[in-house]
C-alpha cells in the first residue's frame, strides 16, 4: 500500500446502510416512477443521438430549458452530475487548500465532506437544540472565520427545517464570501431564495433532480446564480462531464413539470399525514418544509426502534448516533401504502 494524501487519513466515507427490505423510506428519492410518457420520450429520443461524438459540451440546450422554468438566463446556470458534483465544483473553484469553509450543524454531511476532500478547512457552527440557526451564531462564525464559502440547507437535512428568509439576508449582508443555499428539497417548503440571485450578490442556489423529479438514478442536479462565477465553474468541470443521455433526459423531464407538481402536493400532505400520526405517540417530532420528517421516541432508544423497523421490514434513516442528533431517525415520506405500514409499525413498536 502507498499512503493516501495526509489530510485525508482521517477521513469517513459518507455512509447509507442498505439492508434488503421490503419498504425502503431512508434516502429521501421520490417513492414513484417518473411519469409514463418520460419513459417512452426517452427511449425514442435515445434513438437519435451520435453516439460517436462528443455530447454538447455546454449542455446548452438544457441550461436554456432550466433558466427558461426558473425565469433566468442560461449563463446563470450550471449543471453537472447531481448537485453533489455542483457543490465539489464550487468548493473546487471558491475554496480549495489555505481556504475556509463553514457549516451550521446537524446538516447535510457532503458538505464538509468535499470541503475537506478538496482541501479546505472546515468550521462548524452549531444550531440550537430545535436545530434552529441563531443569529448570533452565523455572526459568530463569520466574524471569527472568515469563510471563502458558507453553506445554508433550506429545508434543512436531516432536520427538515425551512431556514426564515432573513437568515439569507443576513449572509448575503454579512458574509464575505460567497454563500451556497442548498435546496435540494425546495420544492416541498413555501419559498425558495432563487429570487435572490443577482449578478451583484456572492449567492448561489443549488437543487436536483434527484428528489422531486424522480430521476435520482440519472444523477443531475444544477445551481443558479451569477454569470461570472457560473463562467468560473465552467473552466474548473471536466469536458463533457454531461452525457448525451443525461443531457436529453433532464431535458425531457422538465416537460412533465405538471406530473412533479401534483407528486409534490400528495407527498407533502403525506408528510403531514406522517407527521400528525408520530404526534400522537410518545415521540418528538420536528416541523419538516421537505420530504421526510426527524423524529426522536421518547421512551425507547432510537436504535432499537430503527431494529424493530427493520424487522417488519422498513427501512428509515438511523441518525441516532451522529453527532448532535442522539436518538433521533429519519423517515423519507413513501407512497401512501408504504407510510400506512410506517405508521403502523412505530404504533405497534412503541405501544409493546
Ligand atoms: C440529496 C441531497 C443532495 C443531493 O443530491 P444529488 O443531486 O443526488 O447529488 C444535495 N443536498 C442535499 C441537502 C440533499 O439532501
Amino acid at each position: 500500500m502507498i499512503p493516501v494524501r495526509d489530510d485525508l487519513r482521517a477521513l469517513d466515507g459518507y455512509h447509507s446502510a442498505q439492508v434488503d427490505v421490503e419498504v425502503r423510506l431512508n434516502t429521501n428519492e421520490s417513492p414513484f416512477p417518473p411519469p409514463a410518457g418520460f419513459a417512452d420520450a426517452v427511449a425514442s429520443e435515445i434513438s437519435r443521438i451520435d453516439w460517436n461524438r462528443y455530447p454538447d459540451r455546454a449542455a446548452l440546450a438544457l441550461r436554456t430549458d432550466i433558466a427558461d422554468m426558473h425565469g433566468v438566463d442560461p449563463a446563470q446556470v450550471f449543471v453537472a452530475n447531481g448537485s453533489n458534483e455542483v457543490l465539489q465544483t464550487v468548493l473546487l473553484a471558491y475554496a480549495g487548500p489555505g481556504r475556509t469553509v463553514a457549516t451550521f450543524e446537524p446538516t447535510y454531511q457532503m458538505h464538509a465532506q468535499i470541503a475537506r476532500v478538496t482541501g479546505a478547512t472546515v468550521v462548524e457552527g452549531e444550531r440550537g437544540l430545535d436545530f434552529t440557526l441563531d443569529p448570533a451564531e452565523v455572526d459568530r462564525v463569520l466574524t471569527v472565520h472568515r469563510p471563502h464559502v458558507v453553506f445554508l440547507t433550506s429545508p434543512n437535512n436531516p432536520t427538515g427545517l425551512v431556514e426564515p428568509r432573513e437568515r439569507v439576508e443576513q449572509l448575503l449582508a454579512s458574509a464575505p464570501g460567497l454563500v451556497v443555499v442548498d435546496e435540494a428539497y425546495a420544492q416541498f417548503s413555501d419559498w425558495s431564495a432563487l429570487d435572490m440571485v443577482d449578478e451583484s450578490r456572492p449567492l448561489v442556489v443549488t437543487r436536483t433532480f434527484s428528489k422531486t423529479w424522480s430521476m435520482a438514478g440519472a444523477r443531475l442536479g444544477y445551481l443558479v446564480g451569477p454569470t461570472w462565477l457560473v463562467a468560473e465553474l465552467d473552466k474548473v468541470v471536466l469536458p463533457y462531464h454531461l452525457d448525451a443521455v443525461k443531457q436529453l433526459s433532464g431535458r425531457i423531464a422538465l416537460r412533465f413539470a405538471d406530473d412533479m407538481n401534483e407528486r409534490v402536493a400528495l407527498l407533502v400532505s403525506e408528510r403531514d399525514r406522517i407527521s400528525a400520526g408520530l404526534r400522537a405517540l410518545p415521540i418528538d417530532v420536528f416541523d419538516s418544509g421537505a420530504n421526510f420528517v426527524l423524529f426522536r421516541p421518547t421512551d425507547v432508544a432510537g436504535g432499537t426502534v430503527w431494529q424493530q423497523l427493520v424487522d417488519r421490514s422498513i427501512l428509515v434513516r438511523d441518525c441516532s448516533g451522529w453527532p448532535r442528533l442522539e436518538n433521533c431517525l429519519r423517515v423519507t415520506i413513501g407512497t401512501p401504502d408504504e407510510n400506512d405500514r410506517f405508521l403502523t409499525a412505530i404504533a405497534d413498536i412503541l405501544k409493546a
